[in-house]
């Protein structure tokens, strides 16, 4: 296979060594004679799968006692209406819009509770993008939850700064899908924090659930379907119905490699250098322009535009004949965006730029 490099956004870079013993347990799992795709919900291969995970996931986090991890289906998209159904019984959920993500949470929300839109740097945020400050913020009294995106994956835009906010007790619901074990996350005052899985940890299908456990005895909807029901996946250990099998095996081996390589420390530390060195090289041209406020661009998602648009397309086309692919931006967005997950080495980010100053010196 010729292998280049994945900047996509989500489904999204695997490491090699993850691949190849999915190869293997595809023909064979665990020498059962059965393929993992094969592998029975109630069987003991599964159970082992799903404790080893959610064993080395509270390791790798180190988390406190009185959080639960849930695994469940329908991505964040799905997150985003079983949290409103399972915590904001008959109260008001706030918002802090920051993008697009954070903006669609809201409108999900708002099917099922009252919301209240805390502050908005979402409206007017055409080629500046920055996160509300927390002295703008105006949270309403006894909110069931104040929601965050952690890391806005369209613009590129990362926030983890919530507990600098101490006006009122609260608990904080984080939207982590794009940055979610690329970074130490500080937990205090945190309710819920969620991930859909295809960007930093496997593949589409999983989301991960991190709640605190004093949020598993509030009153759900009564319409809320059982298998959204946070207190039922709770006692049921995930398995309500047939769980996502391939993505919490996948998901269970990005957890071991994260751990095999150094842990969440040494992860946080590499994608520190990997930004840094893009948003240096990106600041040290007049070619190509990056439209967030520097304390927030994202060590995820790089956005980067060139400043003459019309070659565009030439420079996406070049780019995946050099092997370097899905650079387009958002389709709402346009422009360029890679996507710099833990997976991705820091020799794919001396590519891409080397193949940015080479495009520059024949165009610019
Ligand atoms: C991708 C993404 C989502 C949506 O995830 P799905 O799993 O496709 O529903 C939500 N929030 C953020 C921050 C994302 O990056």
């Amino acid at each position: 296979m010729n292998k280049g490099w994945n900047f996509s956004a989500g489904q999204s870079m695997l490491p090699s060594e993850v691949i190849n013993q999915i190869s293997n347990d595809v023909f064979d799992f665990n020498s059962s004679g059965m393929s993992i795709l094969e592998i029975n919900h109630r069987s003991d291969d599964f159970a082992n799968i799903i404790y080893e995970a959610e064993k080395n996931l509270m390791h790798l986090l180190d988390l406190p006692d009185h959080y639960e991890i849930l695994f469940m289906q329908g991505g964040a998209s799905v997150a985003n209406a079983m949290i409103p159904m399972n915590i904001s019984y008959n109260s008001v959920a706030n918002f802090i819009l920051s993008g697009y993500w954070s903006n669609k949470s809201k409108n999900e929300a708002s099917k099922y509770c009252q919301v209240h839109i805390a502050a908005d740097s979402f409206s007017n945020n055409i080629n500046n993008y920055y996160f509300p400050k927390i002295e703008n913020w105006k949270v309403s009294n006894n909110p069931s939850y104040l929601h965050i995106c952690s890391n806005e994956t369209i613009t590129g835009l990362e926030f983890v700064n919530w507990n600098d906010y101490s006006q009122k007790k609260i608990s904080f619901v984080i939207d982590a899908t794009s940055n979610f074990l690329s970074r130490k996350f500080n937990m205090n005052n945190v309710g819920i924090l969620f991930a859909g899985c295809q960007k930093n940890i496997g593949i589409s299908g999983l989301t991960v659930i991190i709640i605190n456990k004093n949020l598993l005895n509030r009153h759900p909807l009564k319409t809320c379907p059982t298998v959204y029901n946070f207190h039922n996946m709770f006692l049921k250990k995930s398995i309500v119905n047939t769980p996502p099998i391939f993505a919490i095996y996948v998901a269970g081996l990005i957890f071991k490699w994260l751990l095999k390589n150094g842990g969440i420390e040494k992860f946080e530390s590499n994608n520190i250098k990997k930004s840094e060195i893009f948003y240096k090289y990106l600041d040290s041209t007049k070619f190509y322009i990056n439209y967030v406020e520097h304390k927030y661009r994202s060590r995820m998602n790089v956005t980067f535009n060139l400043v003459d648009e019309t070659k565009n397309k030439k420079f996406f086309d070049n780019a995946s004949d050099a092997l370097l692919y899905n650079l387009k931006g958002h389709r709402n967005l346009g422009g360029f965006r890679a996507s710099i997950y833990n997976a991705m080495p820091i020799d794919g980010i001396h590519a891409l730029i080397n193949f940015m100053k080479d495009f520059e010196c024949r165009y610019g």
